[in-house]
């Protein structure tokens, strides 16, 4: 059978490994696995969300309330925008889509940074539009600004903080490429995990206020499944002006987040004490991992959130080492797919992290 031509040269996404499968291949036993690939939180979401969404469920059978009223009220209240400037998606991966249908066709250029969030090109790809990508690793507004002058692409990506590599763009040097680009550009600022780079470094806290007030050709997006400790719930969203939202509404499927759904994120985005300490705890934990690269004498990049990369040197290979690891029922994230000889593994619970310190340490 003939499929859509522009189907033929794309990697299906590879999301991290489940815990389900490594039961299922390796025969451990459930709570001897730990899965740091897929940079959820360790600590679950707001304990508040549980009961909340414990009481709705007899509300199953019916559809969710389409307006999104609640959440989006509460998300327009936390950002000091309107609610029309607010789009949600089911995962912040949906909002990505509605974005590369509504702007981009086979004709365009979408630009983005040499390592990112794979799903930026897979989305690319079905609509037939060509990937543009900068040299560098780390995103370097300099390169982006060169790259737009000579392919003029309709849409760029900037993740930040990145996803594979955990850097974060300064905010200012940011604002200063988005002034330079013409306004019938969109930029996209992917914060999935702008929580923690806020946390860490006030100069690569990104503002949607600020952004959207200054820019009418900017979406801003951001999601539960991270901070939040929400990503089964699949819950993302996007800010921007209110023509650039009402032009993604045209793309949005009926009922797209559930009702369950939308309840777990207005509770939780309520709970700002439950987010905090879990971040707070996240950048504690962060340091062993440091230190555990530097006895190691191994790379490591410097990290606004919830994952370390950490560079393998020769004779170690990530495949290797992410394979052997999995076997021992530790899940971490292989990034040869992403052209690289290293591996990203989430922060987890302490203990959970001295565990992948124990194991790395047999490996290496
Ligand atoms: N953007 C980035 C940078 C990500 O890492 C992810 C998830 N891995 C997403 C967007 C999508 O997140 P979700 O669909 O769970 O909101």
């Amino acid at each position: 059978m003939n499929f859509n031509k522009k189907l033929q040269d794309i990697k299906t996404y590879e999301a991290g490994k489940p815990i389900e499968l490594v039961v299922r291949d390796f025969g451990i036993e459930p709570k001897d696995i730990v899965k740091l690939a897929s940079n959820e939180n360790p600590y679950g979401c707001s304990p508040k969300v549980q009961e909340e969404v414990g009481a709705i469920v007899s509300k199953m059978a019916l559809y969710p309330d389409d307006s999104m009223f609640e959440l989006k009220g509460l998300l327009a209240k936390r950002f000091g925008v309107s609610d029309k400037n607010i789009i949600i998606g089911s995962g912040s991966d949906q909002v990505i889509e509605f974005i590369m249908h509504a702007k981009a066709d086979e004709n365009s250029k979408i630009l983005m940074n040499s390592v990112t969030f794979a799903m930026y090109e897979i989305y690319a790809k079905h609509i037939g539009a060509s990937v543009v990508r900068t040299a560098s690793q780390e995103h370097n507004m300099d390169e982006f600004y060169e790259l737009y002058k000579s392919e003029k692409p309709d849409i760029i990506f900037l993740c930040t903080p990145n996803n594979p590599t955990g850097d974060a763009i300064d905010a200012e040097a940011m604002m200063e490429f988005i002034a330079k680009v013409d306004a019938d550009t969109l930029v996209v600022v992917d914060g999935a995990y702008m929580e923690y780079a806020a946390h860490k470094d006030k100069s690569k806290s990104v503002i949607p206020k600020e952004l959207i007030e200054r820019f009418s050709n900017v979406v801003y997006l951001g999601t539960f499944s991270k901070a939040y400790g929400l990503g089964g719930m699949r819950v993302g969203y996007g800010v921007a002006s209110e023509y650039i939202i009402e032009e993604l509404y045209k793309l949005r499927p009926p009922f797209n987040v559930t009702t369950l759904s939308l309840k777990a994120a207005a509770i939780a985005l309520e709970d700002d004490a439950f987010v905090n300490n879990c971040i707070a705890s996240n950048f504690d934990e962060m340091k062993r991992y440091e230190e555990f690269a530097k006895q190691q004498k191994m790379d490591i990049i410097e990290s606004y959130t919830n994952f370390v990369t950490l560079c393998l040197r020769k004779p170690h290979d990530a495949t290797e080492i992410s394979d052997a690891l999995l076997k021992k029922g530790m899940i971490v994230r292989n990034l040869r797919g992403y052209g690289l000889n290293a591996i990203r593994v989430t922060i987890g619970m302490p203990e959970q992290n001295s565990k992948f310190f124990a194991l790395m340490q047999e490996l290496l």
